[in-house]
């Protein structure tokens, strides 16, 4: 069998490492990115149990340099999963524009700028898979975390858009925007306290990200939300009972 090639950035933990060994044990060699070695090289060892070859990236995708070496190994990718990523709890002008900048090449600018570097390539051999990995804040508002949610609109509103673009192309792309995932997401954030204050219903699993995702690929839907209580509420989460609702349970001390 002749594997394909996949990327995944953020595979050393929580979604990225779920999507890489799904793709792994889908006949896909993995090119891994993130920044901490001894987990990805880790993630190599496991992916040897399904006959892929892993190769390790380090980069830091809030740089410019980290998106360009992203770019430099992504040239050859069959599948491309743009999924890493922190949180950030911060009221409005407590963020240095150093800071912004980071974030927002991280989680917004470098995701697009890797798909218009890489989409067109899979656009000329006719074949090719983007997940956008954004989140389910692209819908609602998140006092204390407007940077993250803006910045998920961002790639929400790019990957819906190009997904129309690239129809009869051969390219999927498909933006999966989950809600409350259990990874190190949150303690990375200092945001512990949700893992206890969110009721465990609102939580999904990685696998269920990643089940969605695929599902929104083949069945070439721009935008998906993981979770059967999540796709039932987005409609309504307009609504003022289910902001306050969501404000409570998810308040940033
Ligand atoms: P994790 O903290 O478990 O994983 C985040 C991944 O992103 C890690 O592999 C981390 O690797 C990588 N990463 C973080 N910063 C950088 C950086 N500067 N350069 C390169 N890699 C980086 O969290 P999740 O799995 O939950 O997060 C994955 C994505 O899912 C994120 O985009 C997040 O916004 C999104 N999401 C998560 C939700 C949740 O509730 N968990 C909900 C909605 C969306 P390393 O530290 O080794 O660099």
């Amino acid at each position: 069998m002749i594997r394909k090639l996949a990327l995944v950035t953020g595979a050393s933990s929580g979604i990225g490492r779920k999507y890489a060994t799904f793709l792994a044990n889908s006949g896909y060699d993995i090119i891994a990115v993130a920044r901490r070695e001894n987990l990805l090289e880790s993630l190599a060892t496991e992916l040897k149990e399904f006959g892929a070859q892993t190769k390790v990236v380090l980069a830091d995708l809030s740089t410019d340099v980290g998106v360009q070496i992203v770019i430099d190994a992504a040239k050859d990718v069959d599948f491309l999963v743009l999924n890493a990523g922190i949180t950030r709890a911060a009221r409005v002008g407590e963020t240095s524009a150093e800071e912004l900048k980071g974030l927002n090449t991280l989680l917004a600018t470098g995701v697009v700028e890797i798909c218009e570097a890489i989409i067109p390539r899979m656009v000329s051999r006719k074949t090719g898979d983007v997940v956008i990995v954004s989140s389910i804040a692209a819908f609602i508002s998140m006092p204390k975390s407007a940077l993250y949610a803006a910045a998920k609109t961002y790639v929400m509103a790019y990957g819906r858009s190009i997904n129309t673009e690239l129809r009869r192309t051969g390219v999927r792309v498909c933006v999966v925007c989950p809600g409350y995932v259990r990874t190190e997401i949150h303690k990375n954030a200092g945001l512990d306290h949700l893992t206890k204050r969110v009721p465990s219903w609102m939580w999904v699993s990685t696998d269920s990200v990643v089940r969605s995702a695929q599902n929104g690929l083949k069945r070439n839907k721009s935008v998906v939300v993981p979770g059967l209580v999540y796709r039932f509420a987005r409609p309504f989460m307009k609504l003022t009972i289910a902001r306050k609702f969501w404000r409570r349970v998810t308040r940033r001390n």
